[in-house]
């Protein structure tokens, strides 16, 4: 069996993070699947509702 982020071979008995091989390995993977739903490069997700901020800022002072 070989680890899908790395392609090392995987132990594959007593092994904790198969299919990987390492817990880093599983880690990246994960972060692969994330990158990909929010679709974002470069740009933190938390930047977004930082413009309805404004708006915001605006209902609150009466
Ligand atoms: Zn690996």
């Amino acid at each position: 069996m070989k680890c899908p982020t790395c392609n090392k071979r995987v132990e594959w008995e007593d092994n904790p993070f198969r299919p990987f091989c390492s817990e880093r390995c599983k880690l990246i993977d994960l972060g692969r699947w994330v990158d990909e739903e929010y679709r974002v490069p470069g740009k933190p997700v938390i930047s977004e509702p930082a413009v309805d901020d404004e708006d915001q800022r605006g209902s609150e002072s009466k």
